[in-house]
């Protein structure tokens, strides 16, 4: 209780501002943005600051010719001096206005190139991670990651040069001419700081908390509309486009409040600032214009003063800021870092020797996997597939027999036990040689942005267009692509949504069949197809397994009659192994698969 307290109380003083900005992590974030992606950029940063330095000084020089302005012109009435200042001040400005220009110009190209370089290198680091971290982690935090971290990495750098080389520039030269001009003013006017200082701090902690939690609801819009946009089927089927209202309307309001607060913490500031600025100024005019009434005091020092004063409470209001404007940004960054500090997963190092690759004879030996502890999914399972064999995989859902295709690509790592390729434990070769000699072809196509032809040459980029259309027609799918409005050159969009689900699976086994890999991983569809599509799809998989390795979970039931043998999972142990007619012959849990999953089914091939 008394540390909660404790916790509650407010910060009142600097250091103790300090200590917090440290504690959170937030020092750590700064100091490393400060000396990676500013160091990085140092020549660009260094040029700004210059330029940021001369707006400084010629503010201050601005101040300081007043005292001139006034004595020379107004008091001494002196006719050289009215051209020789006013030519002095035309000076100044324009030397400000240039430097401000080209400073704009400097900070703004180094700042995009830092959004694009962390884009990029943010990009290839979630690259590097293997099936966990996606499955981990929503698309919509990486999305708005990627979009807001990097522009905060560039908002926080942008925010210290700011501070450092033209406000605190400003500030100390303005600073310095007040107490060259009138140093016990000075004095008073500076009482000032303490307490805006005082008022400042209390804001900063709600602020870092509002920051967190806006950025939280920000990703959930993302996730809402991304989640309509895949899931508009359901949508729409069952009449959800109220509750995504809903839903969005929620979301959408919580973010405009937590922007609302962060705004009126922000501007909470002003008029805070702005009172206590009029009082100091007001102070200043009093005392000093009471000295030139009753002590005929010359007026110049005290006008240098007072718009010294002036100048220099713009930039003091910005540097009382820009702690919360930090931590605004700073979240954004955190939340970059973290995914860019992770290591990459262990399924995709690529640094072994490559895949030694003779025959493509496939061993799990032993394998035990659970996807989290202490729930296993597989459990001491054991068998070959020799070169050119066809085996089926069998069983009822959930039984892990998609857990043995991951493995076998590496997408997993065994908790104990080894997959092996051609002898080699497929986790001590580099992963990107095992997977060149695998294709696999999965129930849920997942189409890319761009034409069919690119679809298809994700198998294998360098194929030319006749290899493409030559897989295409091996995969029974020439037919209806060269009926599309465009042929092979028809924009499918990121989801393919003009293509039925047979299309996308034959556009598939293209993909699978240009890859002419050795060894083959199939997840056949259990959707129902129209009998059309389904016997193109069989001819075009009986294609495909022409020749390779195969390993096919399989849902028809000319595959399982095809197949040399089939392996029979279920709850993550193999319960059987043999052709089709061994297995029926033994009855046991296949014979019942075969009669309640398959054998209402007409073979669309014969069997062998
Ligand atoms: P099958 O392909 O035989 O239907 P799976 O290999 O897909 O079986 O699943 C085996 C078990 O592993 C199931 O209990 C499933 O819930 C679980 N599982 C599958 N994928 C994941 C995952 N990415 N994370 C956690 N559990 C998973």
């Amino acid at each position: 209780m008394a540390k909660a307290a404790d916790d509650e109380k407010r910060p009142k003083r600097l250091i103790d501002r300090w200590r917090r900005f440290k504690q959170n992590g937030s020092l750590e974030t700064l100091i490393r943005i400060v000396a990676t992606d500013g160091r990085a950029h140092m020549r660009g940063y260094a040029l700004a600051t210059v330029l940021l330095v001369v707006v400084g000084m010629t503010t201050a020089a601005s101040a300081w010719i007043m005292r001139d302005v006034v004595n020379h012109i107004f008091v001494s009435r002196d006719p050289m001096m009215l051209w020789i200042l006013s030519a002095a001040v035309i000076g100044i400005f324009v030397v400000k206005g240039l430097a401000s220009w080209a400073q704009a110009i400097v900070l703004g190209r180094v700042g995009n190139r830092i959004v694009a370089e962390t884009q990029r290198r943010f990009y290839d680091s979630f690259l590097r991670f293997g099936l966990d971290f996606f499955t981990e982690r929503a698309s919509s935090e990486l999305i708005n990651t990627v979009v807001r971290g990097a522009g905060a990495i560039r908002s926080v750098l942008d925010t210290v040069i700011m501070s450092l080389a033209r406000d605190l520039v400003s500030l100390i030269s303005l600073v310095a001419v007040m107490l060259w001009q009138a140093p016990l003013m000075s004095l008073a006017a500076f009482t000032v700081a303490p307490i805006a200082i005082f008022f400042v701090t209390g804001l900063i902690k709600r602020m870092r908390k509002i920051a967190q939690s806006e950025y939280g609801a920000s990703t959930m819009i993302v996730a809402l509309v991304q989640e309509t946009v895949y899931g508009n089927k359901v949508v729409k089927a069952f009449g959800l486009d109220h509750h995504m209202r809903g839903r969005m309307a929620e979301t959408i309001a919580a973010v405009e409040q937590r922007q609302n607060k962060m705004a009126s913490l922000q501007a909470r500031t002003s008029p805070l600032m702005e009172t206590l600025g009029g009082v100091s100024i007001a102070a200043v005019i009093f005392y000093a214009g009471w000295n030139t009434i009753n002590f005929g005091t010359s007026p110049g020092e005290f006008m240098s003063f007072v718009t010294a004063l002036l100048l220099a409470y713009e930039p003091a209001k910005r540097l009382a800021r820009v702690q919360i404007g930090l931590e605004m940004s700073l979240v954004g960054a955190r939340a970059m870092y973290e995914i860019l500090d992770k290591p990459p997963s262990g399924t995709e190092r690529d640094d072994e020797p490559a895949l030694d690759f003779s025959a493509g004879r496939i061993e799990l030996r032993d394998v035990d996997f659970a996807y989290r502890k202490g729930e296993p999914v597989l459990k001491g399972v054991s068998f070959v597939v020799e070169r050119g064999e066809r085996i089926a995989l069998v069983g009822p859902s959930g039984g892990g027999k998609s857990t043995i295709i991951a493995l076998i690509q590496r997408f997993y790592d065994a908790t104990a036990g080894a997959v092996l390729v051609d002898g080699q434990d497929v986790r001590k070769v580099a992963v990107s040689s095992l997977r060149r000699h695998i294709a696999s072809v999965s129930q849920d196509v997942f189409l890319f942005s761009g034409t069919v032809r690119d679809n298809i040459r994700l198998g294998r980029l360098s194929a030319t267009d006749e290899e493409v259309e030559e897989a295409a027609r091996d995969a029974y799918a020439f037919d209806f692509i060269a009926n599309l409005p465009k042929g092979f050159d028809t924009d499918i969009g990121e989801n393919g949504v003009q293509l039925s689900g047979g299309q996308r699976q034959r556009l598939a086994i293209a993909r699978a069949i240009l890859k002419d890999a050795p060894i083959l991983l199939l997840d056949e569809a259990t959707s129902a197809l129209d009998s059309e599509s389904e016997r193109n799809i069989q001819l075009a998989l009986d294609r495909l397994v022409e020749g390779r390795t195969s390993v096919v979970i399989a849902h028809r039931l000319s595959t399982i009659l095809n197949a040399d043998r089939i392996v029979v999972i279920d709850r993550g142990e193999v319960v059987d192994i043999g052709t089709h007619a061994e297995l029926l012959r033994r009855g046991g849990l296949y014979a019942m698969l075969y009669r309640y999953q398959f054998s209402e089914e007409k073979p669309l091939v014969a069997a062998q």
